[in-house]
Order: C-alpha cells, then sequence, then structure tokens
C-alpha cells in the first residue's frame, strides 16, 4: 500500500545514500559491537560527518534544517538491517531537541555543534533506582551555592550512559514543590562529582550502553541550568510526544524487518515434502503478523503527519507507543517461532529483533503507563 507521508525526490535520495552507509560502514561492523556491548565513539563521528546527526539542526550549529522525516528515514533504514541498538536516534531526535528548544542562544552555541559533529555524545537521565514509572519520586537534588549548584543522588538504566559527553539530568531543585521542583541540567563528562558506574549487562539491545550515574557533591556552574529552574518536570512531559513517537516508529521499523526475515525463511526451508511457506499454520500466522503491521502503519503514519503539523496528539502517541512496542513484540516472538531451533541462534537476525524488541514496552514509558495516560484521555 503507498505510504500517506509526503516523501518527496530529496527524501528519498537521502534514505538511499543513508541506506548504502549502513550497509557499508554499520552493518559489517554491528556484532563486533554488540559483543563489545558498545558503539565505539567514531561512528558517532562518522555519522556526523555525513550528516546524519541532527539534521533538522540549524545551519548555525552544523545542522542542515531538515524535516522530520528525515529522521523518520534514519531510524526505518536502521531497522531494516536490525540496527536497533546503535542509540543515534536517541541523541539526535530526543536529547538534542531539549538543548534546541530549551537552551540559551549561548549554550545552543556552546553544545550543539558537537552533536551536529559527532564530537559530542548525549544522554537523559531521569530514571533512578527507586523512580522509574513514578518520576515524580526521585531523590537527586540539586542545591544552589551562589553561582553554582551541588548536585547528589544517583540515576540508573541510562543509555549511552557510558559514552555521553554531555548528560540531561533531572533534579529537585525544590523538594517541597512536587513537580514544580523538578529542574534540568546539562551535566558535561569529567565534572568533578560525577561517576559513571558499571556497565549494565541487559538480555537484548547490546550495543547500546546502559550505565548508571553517580552525582556526590557533583558542583556545577548555573550555565548549565537548562531553561528555567522549576520547570523541568514541564520540559520532559513537552518533549515525551517526540521520544514515545520516535520509540513507535522504531518498533513499527522492526516488526517490519521480522515479517520479511520470515517470509525469506518460510520459502527455503523444506520438510515433510515441501516447503514451510505452504502449511497453512505458517500462512495464517504471517498472515496475521502482516495485518497487525499494516494497521501499525497506517496509524503511525497518520501520527508523523500531525506531528510534523506540530499538533498535540500525546493521547494518540501513548495509544502507539503501547499498540505499536506490543505488537512488535508479538511479531518477534511469532516469526521466531517459525525459525524452529535457527531462531534461537544468536546469529540469526530474528534472534537479535526478539531480544531487541522485548525492552520496548518496558522503556520510554512502559505499556502500563501508556494505558493511564490513554484513560486519562478518555476521562477516567
Ligand atoms: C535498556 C534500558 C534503557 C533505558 N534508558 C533510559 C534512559 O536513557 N534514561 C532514563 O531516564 N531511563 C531509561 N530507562 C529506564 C526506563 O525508562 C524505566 O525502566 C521505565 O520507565 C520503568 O521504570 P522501572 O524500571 O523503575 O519500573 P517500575 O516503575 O518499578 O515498574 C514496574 C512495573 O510496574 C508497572 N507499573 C508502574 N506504575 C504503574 C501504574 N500506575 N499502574 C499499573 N502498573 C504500573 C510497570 O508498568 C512495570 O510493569 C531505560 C531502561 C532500560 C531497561
Amino acid at each position: 500500500m503507498k505510504r500517506s507521508l509526503p516523501f518527496d525526490s530529496e527524501h528519498e535520495i537521502f534514505r538511499k545514500t543513508f541506506r548504502d552507509y549502513v550497509e557499508k560502514e554499520i552493518v559489517p561492523f554491528y556484532e563486533q559491537w554488540e559483543a563489545e556491548g558498545i558503539v565505539p565513539r567514531e561512528a558517532y563521528k562518522k555519522m556526523g560527518q555525513q550528516g546524519f546527526l541532527c539534521p533538522w539542526a540549524e545551519e548555525e550549529y552544523g545542522g542542515a534544517r531538515a524535516d522530520f522525516l528525515y529522521s523518520v528515514i534514519i531510524c526505518e533504514e536502521f531497522c531494516r538491517r536490525s540496527i536497533t541498538s546503535f542509540f543515534t536516534f536517541l541523541h539526535s531526535d530526543i536529547v538534542a531537541p531539549y538543548i534546541a528548544t530549551f537552551a540559551s542562544d549561548e549554550q545552543k552555541a556552546c553544545w550543539l555543534p558537537g552533536c551536529v559533529s559527532g564530537d559530542t555524545i548525549l544522554a537523559v537521565a531521569m530514571t533512578e533506582p527507586g523512580a522509574g514509572s513514578d518520576l515524580a519520586a526521585m531523590r537527586t537534588r540539586a542545591v544552589k551555592d551562589g553561582n553554582d549548584f551541588i548536585i547528589n543522588g544517583s540515576k540508573t538504566f541510562i543509555s549511552n550512559g557510558i559514552l555521553a559527553d554531555l548528560i540531561i539530568v533531572a533534579a529537585k531543585t525544590d523538594p517541597g514543590a512536587g513537580n514544580k521542583g523538578v529542574s534540568l541540567f546539562v551535566v558535561e563528562r569529567d565534572t568533578p562529582g560525577f561517576e559513571r558506574g558499571k556497565q549494565i549487562s541487559k538480555i537484548g539491545m547490546h550495543a547500546q550502553d546502559t550505565a548508571e550515574l553517580f552525582f556526590d557533591d557533583c558542583r556545577i556552574s548555573s550555565f548549565n541550568l537548562l531553561g528555567k529552574e522549576g520547570q523541568g518536570f514541564v520540559y520532559l512531559m513537552q518533549k515525551l510526544q517526540q521520544e514515545r513517537l520516535m520509540a513507535a516508529i522504531m518498533n513499527q521499523g522492526m516488526a517490519e524487518r521480522c515479517l520479511e526475515l520470515a517470509l525469506d525463511y518460510v520459502k527455503e526451508r523444506s520438510l515433510f515434502g515441501k516447503t514451510l511457506s505452504k502449511f497453512q499454520n505458517t500462512q495464517f500466522t504471517l498472515a496475521e503478523v502482516a495485518t497487525e503491521i499494516q494497521v501499525g502503519r497506517t496509524f503511525i503514519d497518520q501520527l508523523i503527519l500531525q506531528h510534523i503539523a506540530g499538533n498535540n496528539i500525546v493521547h494518540e502517541v501513548s495509544m502507539a507507543k503501547y499498540w505499536i512496542c506490543e505488537m512488535a513484540n508479538r511479531a518477534a516472538t511469532r516469526c521466531l517461532q517459525l525459525f524452529g531451533g535457527y531462531g534461537y541462534c544468536s546469529e540469526y537476525e530474528i534472534s537479535r529483533l526478539f531480544t531487541d524488541t522485548r525492552v520496548q514496552t518496558i522503556y520510554a514509558g512502559t505499556s502500563e503507563i501508556m494505558k493511564v495516560i490513554i484513560s486519562r484521555g478518555l476521562g477516567l
């Protein structure tokens, strides 16, 4: 079915260029990165040199002022080759937009060029050991001291936690003020009092470094306060629409890749004198998976259009984050089953999609939290 997104010839040229880049510069190295549990810094720099990081950024910071469809293309092309834990979409489309939106001109001039070139890698740190879904329970404190702030506390599960040079950290500046007492700070690598903990070992997303972060009397200048003091929670909520939309776009791509791999495999695998594709169970399974994927595709493309138009679609994006991530998990499980024992072997791409889809219903807001938001929108 023809997609409803307005991709023009320049988008298509970009897609082809990026597809070739992925084939040449990423696919041959990706297994090694997965084994090492981290992507080399040079991979970010190479992406930056080619204009594949923060393509939306203003020209004065080195960007191309490209529209959101370019970010969509990058995400889709990564998924097309199951490159799911080289987390440039977190860098480009989730964290950098905080700087672009809430930083002063001086801060932008200081930080954004490095984000675009890939010299600076980004992370965002909200979650704490005692505060995940219940973000308001965060205990990390930032106390004003003259022209500085002193941060104490810890964060966990931070994607890019090892690689990151700049981390947007949510901390309470006024613990008595509830959500109005949260502020965002940009903590730079090597700031005294800031330490990274061990890299967290995970069942999937191996090339994505996930880490704990510790702040022990970590002194930062008030220059590193992002936006206004006390507005951190509002800023986080404002940016969640794009974060969750990106998660849904990625999961749609992962589900589509699962189907593609399964379709190829069942046509090749022979048993009981015919190919696996000739069994009705296979046909019905893949018919169901394909139908769900088409429903997801139609929905997500509509949301991308609405997002580009600047509409508030938090309710619908929560539905997409919930349903498409769950759908991608169903697709990965059902497609893997068709591979039999081979599906359980790491060298088969489907196994990576199986483990990498599993976390998608957990991070960026769990499926349950999405349902809480959706039901609120229903007036419940
Ligand atoms: C690989 C990975 C990468 C991550 N990257 C980042 C990152 O870069 N930055 C960052 O800040 N965080 C990151 N996270 C953290 C992630 O966002 C949290 O794990 C997530 O928000 C859930 O929080 P939690 O783990 O504390 O679980 P909990 O909040 O303790 O939830 C436990 C269970 O309770 C359910 N639950 C919670 N509240 C409700 C409710 N009201 N009603 C019904 N059920 C509920 C949840 O859905 C879940 O099933 C990452 C996590 C992982 C695993």
